[in-house]
């Protein structure tokens, strides 16, 4: 089995309209606590990345722009998160619920813990950036041009 083999795995939504297959996957979450993926996701975003070239979807899904440089995916028939992926981006971040292997995975990163679900605090020892370290660094929606814009 070649490594590119050992690396496929298969996801579905709730419904199982949209089928994902991946040739290829980085095998870690990030956790996002941001307002928009508390919105989206109902709690925290739990994600792992593939390269874009590696993702095949079937199934039509919706998409909506979520910010001016990013749009979320979703099955429109049950309403499962598929992916996030930014404009620029050659990867997807894909929801890791739809992943029965990505039980696996370990927690490499979590982002905006500051806004978090204080019920959603999670073990380890794995990085944890604020909303104002996280902002340093990447491009983000300031919370004020979100409807209702309280972070
Ligand atoms: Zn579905
Ligand atoms: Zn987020």
């Amino acid at each position: 089995m070649t490594q590119a083999e050992a690396n496929r795995i298969d996801g579905q939504c709730l419904c199982g309209a949209v089928h994902l297959q991946l040739s290829d996957h980085r095998p870690e979450i990030g956790i996002c606590h941001c307002m928009m993926c508390r919105r989206w996701s109902g709690g925290a975003y739990v994600f792992f990345t593939a390269p874009a070239d590696s993702v095949r979807i079937s199934g039509a899904v919706t998409t909506y722009r979520s910010s001016p440089f990013s749009q979320r995916a979703f099955c429109p028939t049950c309403g499962s998160g598929i992916y996030l992926r930014d404009d620029e981006s050659d990867e997807y971040e894909l929801c890791a619920g739809l992943f029965d292997h990505a039980r696996k995975f370990a927690a490499i990163s979590e982002a905006y813990v500051d806004q978090r679900l204080e019920a959603l605090t999670l073990q380890g020892d794995h990085k944890r950036v604020t909303a104002a370290e996280y902002e340093e660094k990447f491009p983000f929606v300031p919370s004020a041009d979100l409807p209702d814009g309280r972070a």
